[in-house]
């Protein structure tokens, strides 16, 4: 509830922005960003920033930039970069021609770090990446000078100089800002600025081999664009002091405010690109576009309406503490969206062949279904209805016990948009026992639905005509993992003991009503009983259906909800 009612109260950030808008700070302009590095792809915690950086310039009059933050050649390249781009658009924002690349900042970026030596404000350091960590203390001691700390100028423009022409080894030197080592911060004990990395970068080649590090071309990325509201998670709050003494010692025109707010955590999932990416390296998913993968790709593909991801990220809101939103939310947001526009179709999930013995044999109608009950816009199919049919087989008990109100010999159930069926007798595999046919009769005044004589029946079950249905494959998904928190378990285990190893099952016998036939991959529809599904863009052809289960109908979240209310 807390998460709803965030929404009602303007947030912090917006706050902020208004009161600099009433100030005429930044001159009445607004200028965000969103600067994803493109070393995997985007998940749904990065939704909540395009959100709200995109959501921002939007609604103040300004512009958000697409930067990307690609200044550490490994695990960076293009198929990230096109899948960033792919993602943020399909979400609904639009860059125009602002897209940015940090890399094509190296150069201003260098001569920067050059001012920095020239002022005496940075050096070049030989200690070891292990020496570096032990002088510079912890969070009760002071840190430790370098022994390079007072280099003379000239000597550091001239190594720096050599580091980037390649003549030194990784690891052998690193620049770093001379600021105090004795900070309470630890981030201000002289960070490392560059470091020496012979790896090529996807866009720049073999041009460097220093790369410049977050903390240091953020903040002139930042400037050089000159965004005004710099807006970031809260684990670089202790990187503002930083991103501020970097702007504030090189004098720039343009010195954007760093804003931190929560970033989004989700339950039964992991919002972390590093362990999504060990997730698809070890085969534990098919790919970064898994349905059951918590990024927009993966999302896209089972079937999620970016608008449902919008309002899911405008309903947590922006605070300042972090904290584990229920994934239960994010699925009552889709409910709802999916809710309005899903069309209602028949899908048989685990077919059981029903015979109506009194139905002629070769006679079909075509029963009139609409497709929405509240919308009447969306219109109608007509649903061939025949002698033989499909019904989903845990719809029918051989010998159901009293509160079962569903088809068993005996018992009358409704056809959804049909005649009452009443249950006769069953045909039964003879090798395994099992129920193979349902024999019914059918009652030909019950055609509207209801029965002249006024009876009533308990259950109203969906059905396709064997005949003329469809093949379809389903793949049901369930959460990725067994546990709310898998970050959150037992000290030192690791996440992936925590998979659920039921989060994909794979149904291959389904049928679909006709109406289904050369679907759009990509389109939505609601499978009447059994929730929402989408056609596999990537697996499904004209002549293999494929469905992903994007969310079963009930909502958890709504009782959640509700008994928080009491
Ligand atoms: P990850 O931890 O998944 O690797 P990251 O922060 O390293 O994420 P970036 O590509 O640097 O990923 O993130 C781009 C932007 O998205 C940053 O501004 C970052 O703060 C924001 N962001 C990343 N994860 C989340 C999240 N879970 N919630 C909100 N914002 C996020
Ligand atoms: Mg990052």
């Amino acid at each position: 509830m807390d998460q709803i009612q965030a929404t009602l109260s303007k947030d912090f950030i917006r706050a902020i922005i208004e009161e600099d808008l009433k100030n005429n700070k930044n001159k009445g302009r607004v200028a965000t960003r969103f600067p994803p590095e493109p070393n995997g792809y985007l998940h749904i915690g990065h939704a909540k920033s395009v959100c709200l950086n995109f959501g921002i310039a939007a609604q103040y009059g300004g512009t958000c930039n697409l930067r990307l933050d690609d200044t550490d050649p490994s695990g960076e390249n293009l198929e990230y970069v096109e899948s960033i781009k792919s993602d943020v658009r399909w979400l609904g924002f639009d860059w125009g021609d602002r897209i940015f690349f940090a890399s094509d900042y190296f150069e201003q970026l260098y001569q920067y770090a050059v001012q920095l030596i020239e002022e005496g404000k940075a050096y070049v350091c030989s200690l070891s990446a292990e020496e570096i960590r032990k002088y510079r203390g912890t969070l009760i001691e002071p840190g430790k000078d370098s022994p390079n700390r007072n280099r003379a100028v000239e000597e550091n423009l001239e190594m720096f100089e050599r580091m980037r022409a390649g003549e030194f080894d990784e690891g052998a030197h690193v620049l770093r800002a001379k600021i105090d080592m004795a900070s309470p911060n630890v981030t201000m004990r002289d960070p490392v600025l560059y470091r020496i990395k012979k790896e090529p970068h996807y866009r720049a080649g073999s041009k460097w081999c220093i790369y410049p590090m977050y903390d240091f071309a953020h903040c002139l990325s930042d400037s050089l664009e000159g965004i005004t509201h710099s807006i970031c998670t809260l684990e670089f709050e202790n990187n503002r002091p930083l991103y501020d003494w970097i702007l504030d010692e090189l004098q720039v025109n343009c010195h954007p405010q760093q804003i931190e707010f929560a970033r989004l955590n989700l339950s039964y999932t992991i919002l972390s690109k590093r362990r999504l990416i060990e997730l698809v390296e070890k085969g534990y998913v098919t790919g970064w576009d898994d349905p059951r993968m918590p990024t927009i790709a993966g999302m896209r593909r089972r079937g999620y309406p970016p608008e449902a991801i919008r309002t899911f990220c405008e309903r947590i809101g922006v605070a300042k503490n972090d904290s584990i939103v229920d994934v239960a939310l994010l699925e009552h947001c889709l409910r709802e969206d999916l809710n309005e526009r899903a069309p209602r179709v028949m899908g048989v999930l685990n077919p059981l062949r029903v015979v109506i013995d009194n139905y002629p044999e070769s006679q079909v109608e075509e029963l009139d279904c609409p497709y929405h009950p509240k919308n009447s816009a969306t219109g109608s199919r007509k649903v061939p209805f025949s002698q033989v049919l499909y019904i989903e087989r845990d719809d029918f008990l051989e010998t159901p016990p009293k509160k079962f109100y569903r088809l068993a010999p005996g018992r009358e159930v409704r056809l959804r948009y049909g005649y009452f069926i009443k249950g006769v007798d069953v045909l039964k595999d003879p090798q395994t026992g099992e129920v193979a046919e349902v024999h019914c009769t059918y009652d030909p005044e019950t055609r509207s639905g209801f029965a002249p004589d006024g009876r009533k029946v308990e259950a109203t079950i969906h059905w396709v005509s064997a005949a003329h249905s469809l093949p379809a494959e389903v793949r049901l998904y369930d959460r990725l993992f067994q546990v709310a928190n898998p970050l959150g378990e037992k000290e030192g285990s690791d996440f992936t003991n925590y998979l659920n190893p039921k989060s994909l099952e794979i149904l291959k016998t389904c049928r679909v009503e006709p109406s289904l036939a050369g679907a759009a991959p990509g389109s939505r529809y609601q499978f009447e009983r059994q929730g929402y599904f989408c056609v596999d863009p990537i697996d499904s052809a004209d002549k293999t259906l494929v469905f992903n289960r994007t969310v079963a109908l009930r909502d958890s979240w709504a009782k959640i909800a509700g008994q928080e209310k009491k």
